[in-house]
């Protein structure tokens, strides 16, 4: 077995090439989820065990969490060896947790991604394992969200919609629920981008994909880990991660705006010559407050892109490795 990189978690994270005794992973990114691991473990272990793999192991990612997760999964390891657990220095987000696990998975064939609440029912697996072995990408669409608060609902309609108009491809509300094969997993990552957004990368590299639907269940306990805040910041990083087109509200604005200005300089140049000029206070209270607008919306609009080269330039990993308990299993073996 190869050894492990000496600096696990820098940019480019080299990870784990597959092991030949790992057909699967299932990477499972965790934060703050000491309550749900064990049903989780509880419903996903007669699954993976049935589900005739020559070797599988699960790798939960601890995104840093500060409750009982960490006590919770070494509890867990103990009687199920296939379980890995990769902890994280800080919490470093939802997609870092799961880039992290990719970049760690040793499936040979591929690897599942699911969240660890049990929204992503377990028993989808193995139709996502059956569809992957005739493409290489599965996703899981939802089918029914009726169990998402409005708001949710809402909000998700809303960002998937602007993704496609904006060119995104992929199918429509499908979370990191999916199959991934071994060649997409490598094609990710070999990618430069650190802080990538999952669900539009992998479909955007257009290897052949297939979908399998299911139902959404609920929360198995605790609350949701993305409050509206979080749920912002991805879809600003999905926008700008995935299409320019926003820096082109500029362009827009500007030619739209020229057009306005030629027919008001046609109007006032008429109104000069006829001798009717009046004081004009509205017309000039809402030039200046509209172009202002939208001058700052478009500097805005910049800043999203400048910011984020300036993050991309910095070249920081978007999450560190604090430990992988697959270190602590090759350390105790005897050596010689
Ligand atoms: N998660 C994570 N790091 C975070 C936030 C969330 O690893 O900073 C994990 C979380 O434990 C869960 C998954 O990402 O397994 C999805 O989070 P959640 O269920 O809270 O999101 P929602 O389903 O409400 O969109
Ligand atoms: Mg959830």
């Amino acid at each position: 077995m190869p050894a492990s990189p000496a600096e696990p978690g820098v940019p480019g994270d080299p990870g784990d090439p597959g092991d030949p005794g790992v057909e699967v992973s299932v990477v499972v990114p965790a934060y703050q989820e000491a309550e749900v691991l064990p049903r989780l473990v509880e419903r996903l272990r007669p699954v993976l065990d049935a589900a005739g793999l020559a070797g599988y192991e699960v790798l939960v990612v601890d995104d840093g969490s500060t409750d009982a997760t960490p006590a919770v999964l070494a509890r867990l390891r103990r009687s199920w060896p296939q379980l890995r657990v990769v902890r994280l220095r800080t919490n470093a987000g939802h997609q870092a947790a799961l880039s992290a696990g990719l970049a760690r998975a040793r499936g040979r064939r591929g690897v599942v991604t699911m969240d660890a609440d049990l929204q992503d029912p377990p028993e989808v697996l193995p139709l996502l394992l059956e569809a992957g072995r005739g493409a290489d990408v599965v996703y899981a669409v939802r089918a029914d969200r009726s169990v998402d608060p409005l708001l949710k609902r809402a909000t998700a309609a809303l960002f998937y919609g602007l993704l496609r108009r904006l060119g995104g491809t992929g199918p429509a509300q499908a979370g990191d629920f999916r199959w991934t094969s071994r060649e997409v997993v490598d094609t990710v990552l070999r990618l430069p981008e650190q802080h990538r957004v999952l669900r539009l990368v992998v479909p955007e590299l257009g290897f052949p994909a297939a979908e399998v639907t299911y139902a959404r269940g609920a929360r198995a306990a605790g609350r949701t880990r993305y409050p509206l805040r979080r749920m912002l910041r991805l879809s600003l990083d999905a926008i700008t991660g995935s299409s320019t087109a926003p820096l082109r509200l500029a362009t827009l604005f500007g030619l739209g705006g020229a057009l306005v200005s030629a027919l008001l300089l046609l109007y006032a140049l008429g109104s000069w010559a006829f001798g009717s000029t009046t004081p004009g206070w509205t017309s000039t209270v809402v030039a200046v407050t509209v172009t202002g607008t939208l001058q700052l919306l478009c500097l805005g609009v910049l800043g999203e892109y400048v910011g984020r080269l300036h993050v991309a330039a910095q070249g920081r990993p978007a999450y560190l490795v604090a430990r992988d308990s697959l270190d602590d299993e090759r350390d105790d073996r005897p050596v010689g």
